[in-house]
């Protein structure tokens, strides 16, 4: 039988290539080996013939740290991820959700991080960019909200105009409209965010 590795761990693999050109690759593995073989291990193909786990090796020196890469995995809570196992601890996405648990197994992966992704194809083969850029090179796009801001501002001004007779005061009112146009979100992800109330 034919196998293959799931395309979000080859997108994993090729990002932290790219990330850290000249890294070792000895402990590097996908498809299980006979020790692998002998029990149920993501490592092996399931039963579409995919492989579902990923060996990935620490070599902090040229640039992929394995414990570091683990903490940036649970704290993306990265849909795909079913579990990962770096340096004799185990999180994973459904026991104790995302949070750090002692890992006893034969292997105490201080060589490698083990990540497998979920048994659905729709997860294992999705192969969005996954977020392990290094750290404080979070990517998000700048705070673009077409017309919105700017648009609502002059809209303010002018309206307070005609009434700017009265006490110039009017004018402060002007941040709580804008502060209620910063929060027209249609996703609620942005507008937990920025504070603002879930549409
Ligand atoms: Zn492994």
């Amino acid at each position: 039988m034919s196998f293959r590795t799931a395309e979000s761990l080859l997108k994993f693999r090729s990002q932290i290539d790219a990330m850290a050109p000249g890294r070792d690759k000895s402990n590097d593995g996908t498809i299980g080996d006979t020790s692998h073989q002998a029990r149920p291990s993501d490592h092996n193909p399931n039963k579409d013939g995919v492989v579902t786990a990923m060996d990935i090796t620490h070599d902090p020196r040229h640039g992929v740290d394995a414990g570091e890469l683990a903490e940036i995995l649970r704290l993306s809570k990265d849909p795909r991820i079913k579990y990962v196992i770096s340096n004799r601890r185990i999180f994973s996405s459904e026991k104790s959700p995302w949070q750090w648990r002692p890992y006893n197994g034969a292997n105490a992966h201080t060589h490698h991080v083990h990540v497998s992704v979920m048994g659905e194809k729709a997860l294992y083969d999705d192969t969005h960019p996954w977020p392990i850029e290094p750290r404080a090179k979070v990517i998000e796009p700048p705070q673009r909200r077409p017309g919105g801001r700017l648009t609502n501002i002059t809209a303010t001004v002018s309206a307070a105009r005609p009434n700017s007779s009265a006490a110039p005061t009017t004018t402060t009112s002007s941040p709580t409209t804008s502060s209620a146009s910063r929060c027209r979100f249609t996703s609620a992800a942005r507008a937990r965010r920025y504070g603002c109330p879930i549409p």
